[in-house]
């Protein structure tokens, strides 16, 4: 089922927050997430899913990551074709993956299943975990990351205060600014972020444009867009700025983006 996946390890990946880093993709046979943000760069999720199963064996990865470059490499991060947890090896793969190379594993996540006991033990091994939290209410939510049905801004707001509870290593917010600040109500998700108290929150705009297929090599950040690709509308760097200003004021808590 996994042989048609060139290769479960992509990149390096230059990233503003980690530097040269290595992609893990638990997911690969397809693009699979419990969202369908509006602005996912894998362009479309095929397989809509919270249930958790190994899509790739853990020796198929831990083969791939050996015949990679992986000495030169920052850090190993966990994203790839949608959301690693999902992924019932992910706990596995990160204990064997430290033990091979004794890299810092980031996870990448959509903050979904963090409300499954099980997936935040798992977590546990990782040195780093960026979660998303892109609203501050469930119709924001249904509208830029287009929830599974039956996930709400509530799962996903307590799933995180959970996992900062238990988690030892570095934990931080990721939020993606689409809209307007008319539109964008800073108090509201300002509140959520007091509650969670994360190391960091990184504010991120929409600059990658969007293709209008899944294709594999989209998990990395060299792909070249074509006519075909979508190109999302945004807030001005300016404004970005405000916004950062604002929610570092009312949370006192570092609040960063890459253009600073
Ligand atoms: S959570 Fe990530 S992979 Fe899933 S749809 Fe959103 S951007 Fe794409």
């Amino acid at each position: 089922m996994t042989n048609h996946i060139p290769t479960t390890i992509y990149g390096p990946v230059e990233s503003w927050r980690l530097g040269s880093s290595l992609g893990v993709d638990l997911l690969g046979i397809d693009s699979i997430c419990s969202f369908e943000c509006v602005y996912c760069q894998l362009g479309k999720i095929n397989i809509l899913t919270a249930q958790r199963k190994v899509f790739v064996a853990t020796e198929r990865v831990l083969k791939d990551l050996r015949n990679a470059d992986w000495q030169t490499a920052d850090v190993i991060t966990f994203s790839g074709s949608g959301e690693p947890t999902l992924a019932k090896n992910l706990g596995e793969v990160i204990e064997k993956i430290k033990h091979l190379t004794h890299k810092p594993l980031v996870v990448l996540t959509n903050s979904t299943l963090l409300h499954d006991k099980q997936v935040r033990r798992e977590l546990l091994k990782a040195d780093k975990i960026f979660c998303k939290l892109d609203a501050w209410s469930d119709s924001v939510l249904r509208r830029i990351d287009r929830p599974l049905a039956g996930i709400s801004l509530e799962s996903i707001v307590s799933g995180i205060f959970q996992l900062r509870r238990e988690f030892d290593g570095f934990l931080a917010i990721q939020t993606m600014i689409l809209r307007a600040p008319s539109d964008f109500e800073i108090e509201k998700l300002a509140e959520i972020l007091l509650l969670i108290n994360a190391d960091e929150v990184q504010l991120n705009l929409p600059t990658r444009p969007v293709p209008p297929d899944y294709f594999v090599e989209a998990r990395g950040n060299a792909v070249r867009s074509t006519r075909e690709f979508r190109q999302l509308k945004t807030v001005s760097k300016t404004e970005l700025e405000k916004i950062r200003r604002k929610l570092s004021e009312i949370t006192k808590l570092p609040v960063i983006t890459r253009y600073e």
